[in-house]
């Protein structure tokens, strides 16, 4: 008889409620972990640090009404569970506390807005992409191309023309095997997609897109209105550097 095997512990994860729906701007949760480097939910909200894309800022909303700051957010101490920093001085809050989670909406949307634009930017160069950063007013990705084949009114044309196409995005799932056998969705060479939970997220924008993203993104690349090219420039041999922010 195969004696009956223990299970593995559960480590403490946060449901990832962005992954889901991007759009939530305020939600409910419970303190589930709180210390000097800051507070573990049990779901949030909270974009992480991660893929290019900088964590969410906001507050947690205590019983009381008292608003503590989130200035940061962290990929915290397992692969699920994210850290959400507070600013200084901060009461600490109680592990079982229920709090009301408010996010940066302003700030979040723009960063969804010109991560999404950067999928849209990997299909109007035709090179591999070595590297990408957002922040909230400006975003970048690096190609592994001839500096003379970029001309930035060409890609900003481009792209504004099929953002302008007001395409929705969509959520795929495909499995860790799915994935192996297509190693042409992975564009970007230096961010390889989180293996190991068995299966990929992918941002799929119909016609124009399909690589795996853990981001958030807009529903609509309406949303993402004109985009203009601020700087092309060479940050190595396989760097080349271009930079977007909003038009307006
Ligand atoms: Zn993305």
């Amino acid at each position: 008889m195969p004696r009956p095997e223990a299970l593995p512990q559960k480590p403490m994860a946060t449901e990832l409620l962005f992954r889901t729906d991007a759009y939530l701007s305020t939600a409910t949760a419970e303190v589930t972990a709180a210390d000097e480097h800051g507070v573990v939910l049990d779901r949030t909200i909270f974009y992480p640090t991660g893929g290019g894309q900088p964590g969410d800022t906001g507050a947690l909303i205590r019983a009381d009404g008292t608003r503590v700051a989130v200035v940061d957010t962290r990929k915290g101490a397992t692969p699920d569970a994210v850290l959400h920093v507070l600013g200084p001085d901060s009461p600490r809050l109680d592990v079982g506390e229920a709090v009301t989670l408010e996010i940066d909406w302003q700030r979040r949307h723009r960063l969804m807005r010109l991560h999404t634009a950067l999928h849209v930017m990997s299909c109007v160069v035709i090179a591999p992409v070595t590297g990408g950063q957002i922040a909230p007013d400006k975003g970048r990705l690096d190609f592994d191309i001839d500096l003379a084949l970029l001309d930035a009114a060409h890609i900003e044309r481009e792209v504004n023309a099929i953002t302008a196409r007001g395409i929705e995005t969509e959520t795929v799932w495909i499995t860790d095997e799915e994935l192996d056998a297509r190693p042409e969705l992975v564009k970007t060479m230096s961010v390889q997609p989180p293996r190991g939970a068995g299966r990929v997220r992918l941002l799929k924008i119909p016609g124009v897109d399909l690589q795996p993203c853990g981001g958030t993104h807009v529903r609509n690349l309406a949303e993402i209105g004109p985009i203009r090219v601020i700087r092309i420039r060479n940050e190595g041999k396989r760097n080349k550097r271009v930079e977007i922010a909003f038009a307006d």
